[in-house]
């Protein structure tokens, strides 16, 4: 992984860049002993945990279409009408997950109004040793750059339009390049430095977090329960913890098991994990969205999303509405973060 955390993070304007406002990732994590934020590639994590359960604990190529619970054991179908038993099943298996259809009946994502390309460039800022990353803040669009190591820079453009847009071939770096015209250094050299074909695009999706994450044996973890929006970069963390939280409680559950010798509760280590779990990703999930809606609002300069009176936005008056956001983020954002960085604190 490559660290951040020890280094300047925070909000630029996307024109200007310059820095509206500078986070403290630093101190909430030092303060507990914690780790600072590190940000490391999804495979290398994947392999890291593979490598740490065992090839044998993991099939691929199975596809849950369905599952029974008889109180007892529950089966898993899958869609080539394989099925396998267990003492539980965590559904783990995303935003559209069948396990939750299974379980709650079928419910539609919520668009953010927002499609995001994202990147990844061998690119080099010079000012790496300071800056870990940075939110470059426009109207109804907003881009993120982050350092991932090895010389290269991760980056999400997000643009506010309906969902089921798609590009020309080779069409993409073109089409943010029109975007992002006018923009600084920093976002136009990295989306230069960017090879089409390392552009990726989605829209974005999340899921507000239902009351209930599970039923009898069976239960819901990260994205398959509480789908975010990638604003706060908590969506992975939230699925991590998540998994933490499970094995503290399972574990709880067996050795009480070994103690009064009758069978593991199951059922009740599930309901205790929902329970531990549910406020804490309710709030990271709501900050998320409260972290988009700031992204929609922002304007930089008087005249902007204005119409006729677009033309003011040439003399560069600053929006009144970005200072009062400045006072805002400037008290409410280090507690925020103090909360989020602090992780799960349940445990700590
Ligand atoms: C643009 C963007 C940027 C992001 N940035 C960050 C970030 O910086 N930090 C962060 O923490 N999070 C980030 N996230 C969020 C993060 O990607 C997700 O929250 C995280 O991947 C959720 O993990 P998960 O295991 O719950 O689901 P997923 O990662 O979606 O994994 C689900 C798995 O289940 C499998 N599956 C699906 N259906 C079935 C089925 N029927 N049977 C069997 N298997 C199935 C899938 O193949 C997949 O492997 C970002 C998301 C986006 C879109």
């Amino acid at each position: 992984g490559c660290i951040t955390g020890d280094r300047v993070n925070g909000i630029v304007d996307g024109i200007s860049g310059s820095w509206y406002i500078k986070f403290d990732t630093f101190t909430p994590a030092a303060d507990r002993g914690l780790p600072v934020t590190r940000v490391i590639s999804r495979m290398t994590l994947q392999q890291i945990l593979a490598r740490a359960v065992g090839d044998d604990a993991i099939m691929n190529d199975c596809h849950v279409v369905d599952f029974t619970d008889d109180g007892n054991k529950v089966t898993a179908i899958l869609e080539d009408g394989r099925k396998f038993e267990g003492d539980l099943l965590v559904g783990a298996d995303g935003i559209w997950s069948k396990v939750r259809k299974s379980l709650f009946g079928e419910t539609d994502a919520s668009y953010s109004e927002y499609t995001c390309y994202t990147g990844i460039a061998d690119f080099v800022p010079p000012d790496i040793d300071t800056v870990g990353y940075r939110v470059f803040l426009g109207h109804k669009q907003y881009f993120v750059s982050s350092d991932v190591g090895g010389g290269k820079m991760q980056w999400y453009a997000f643009h506010k339009e309906p969902a089921g847009g798609t590009d020309p071939e080779n069409g993409k770096k073109k089409r943010l390049l029109e975007i992002f015209s006018g923009w600084c250094d920093n976002v136009i050299d990295l989306l230069n430095a960017t090879e089409e074909e390392a552009i990726l695009r989605r829209d974005i999706y999340d899921r507000p977090p239902t009351i209930n994450w599970g039923k009898g044996r069976v239960t819901l973890l990260g994205d398959s329960v509480h789908a975010m929006q990638p604003n706060l970069g908590q969506g992975g963390c939230m699925a991590i913890e998540d998994g933490y939280q499970l094995a503290v409680e399972l574990e709880k559950a067996w050795e009480e098991s070994v103690k009064s010798r009758t069978p593991v509760d199951v059922i009740s280590s599930l309901r205790s994990y929902e329970k531990e779990r549910k406020l804490r990703v309710a709030i990271i999930h709501g900050l998320a969205r409260m972290a988009a809606i700031m992204a929609t609002t922002y304007r930089p300069y008087l005249g902007v999303g204005l119409g006729p009176l677009s033309f003011l936005t040439k003399l560069r008056i600053p929006h009144p509405g970005r200072v009062g956001g400045r006072f805002f983020i400037k008290v409410g954002m280090p507690l925020m973060l103090s909360w989020i960085l602090g992780g799960n604190r349940a445990q700590s």
